[in-house]
């Protein structure tokens, strides 16, 4: 069945080798509620905790693409949820730091990495919208909830030549990639239209 979904997410227009070998290798059912692990294959958004959702693989795969990552790379994730996307991340060999805010959704997560001996950098329960200052610069930012703008704290934490993958928008997101090219200069590029669950953001 991982086979079957990898080729459907290759159909599409993936064409990353180990991201095709990451949706291919990983469990997409453990990640899931056992209601909808009979659906675990498909690819779709399905619901978790909290009133979250587990993106759609297509979705997972193309902004993992957009990420252009080596291994050794430092990657800042912002919503864990259920922890799908954290795992791909992780089978490219790459750092991996993630913030999930919602905190049944965090300590859940955090028992089923231990059971899994998946291994992020670092795992933070917090709000993704301050990044995290203490452990940028980082390569690949990327932003698994729908951004009503682009949050300053991240641009300003990526490093020169890092890439920033964040769908923004209120009702429904373009999926934005945000090239720094120096110092100062950002490179702003559009690829097409998503629809997520909204990033929130803490007031206080
Ligand atoms: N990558 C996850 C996507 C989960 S949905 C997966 O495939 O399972 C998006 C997640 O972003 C939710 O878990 C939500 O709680 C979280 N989120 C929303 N706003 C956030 C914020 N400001 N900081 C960190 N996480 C946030």
């Amino acid at each position: 069945m991982r086979n079957q979904l990898a080729g459907i997410v290759a159909d599409k227009g993936i064409r990353e080798k180990n991201v095709l070998g990451a949706i291919r290798t990983i469990p997409r059912h453990l990640f899931m509620d056992s209601s909808f692990e009979d659906h675990a294959y498909q690819d779709k958004a399905f619901p978790i905790a909290a009133n979250q959702t587990i993106s759609q693989p297509y979705t997972v795969a193309f902004q993992t693409e957009l990420l252009e990552l080596k291994p050794g790379d430092k990657v800042l994730e912002i919503g864990t949820g259920s922890g799908y996307q954290t795992a791909v991340l992780l089978h490219l060999k790459v750092k991996v730091y993630t913030i999930e805010r919602q905190l049944e959704l965090y300590k859940k997560t955090k028992l089923f990495f231990d059971r899994m001996g998946y291994r992020p950098k670092k795992y933070v329960f917090g709000d993704g919208y301050k990044g995290l200052p203490e452990e940028a610069p980082f390569d690949g930012i990327i932003v698994t909830a729908g951004a009503p703008d682009i949050p300053k704290a991240l641009l300003s934490q990526l490093a020169i030549g890092g890439r920033l993958i964040i769908p923004v928008g209120e009702e429904e997101q373009v999926m934005t990639r945000i090239n720094r090219t120096s110092n100062k200069e950002f490179k702003r590029e559009e690829h097409g239209t998503f629809r997520f669950v909204p990033l929130l953001e803490n007031k206080n």
